[in-house]
Formats: structure tokens, sequence, C-alpha cells
């Protein structure tokens, strides 16, 4: 599964935290994610992620991309909901692809927790027909 990791500043160590505690889970799978989000937790975990620019300087889009064209399994973005964020428009619309697309997306670790143990489960294995269907 592709599974993409985005955290807001604030956040980024709770995501750091997420993936070394599931770092098991997430090593069988492919990772993409916004720039500083991606070379953090790489730092942290030595998982190797496919990374994007920065979410401010389109990252996010990047990542939105990939949904749009049925590439992306899972989306885990872990937002401050405390904070402005500049480039607001592009979270909401990755957000929103995720809506038109289907793509399990979780915002907070709560979320994140019971998608990454359905993944384990095996519960997402209609992504691969999905993506079978109309994927690239
Ligand atoms: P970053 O982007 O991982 O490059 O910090 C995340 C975001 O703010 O969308």
């Amino acid at each position: 599964m592709n599974i993409a990791l985005i955290a807001h500043d604030k956040k980024k160590t709770d995501l750091i935290q997420f993936v070394t505690a599931y770092k098991s889970i997430f090593e069988k799978h492919s990772l993409f994610a916004t720039g500083t989000t991606g070379l953090k937790i790489q730092d942290a975990t030595s998982l190797p992620i496919t990374r994007f620019q920065s979410g401010p300087l389109g990252g996010d889009q990047e990542i939105g991309a990939m949904i749009a064209k049925n590439n992306m399994d899972m989306v885990i973005f872990f937002r401050d909901p405390l904070t402005a964020q500049p480039h607001e428009p592009d979270v909401s619309a990755l957000i929103r692809l995720c809506d038109v697309y289907a793509v399990p997306l979780a915002t907070n670790m709560g979320t994140a927790e019971i998608l990454v143990r359905s993944l384990e489960q095996g519960d997402l294995e209609w992504r691969n027909l999905v993506r079978g269907k109309e994927g690239d």
C-alpha cells in the first residue's frame, strides 16, 4: 500500500512517535511524505520515504496528485487545528480529494491507530482492487 505521512509543525513529534511505534507495520509499505515531515521521520526511523516538496511549497498538492491518479491508499495527516497555516487551501484540497477518491484519511492519532491496525489485518485490501481498475 502507498501511505502518505504529513504533519504540521506542532504535530511532527507526535507523528514521529506514531511511526516509530508502528515501524514494523510501516516498513511493509511504501511511504510518501511532505518534505520536512519525511526528513524527520527518516532521521528518526531509517525507513525509506519518498519525499515531496515541503507542504507550504506544494507538497500537499503533490500528494493530492497521487490521490487523483488513485495511487495513494491511505493518508495520515496530523493537522494542527490551533494554528493558521499559510497553505490552508492546499490542506483543504488534499482532504477533499481523499473524500473524492474514498481514500482512508486520519487527521489525528486516534483515527490513525485504527487505520494502521486495519492495515495490518488486511482490511484495506479493497484498495488494491480500486487501484487495479483505475490506477495507471
Ligand atoms: P512539511 O509540510 O512536512 O514540509 O512541514 C507539512 C505541511 O505543513 O503541510
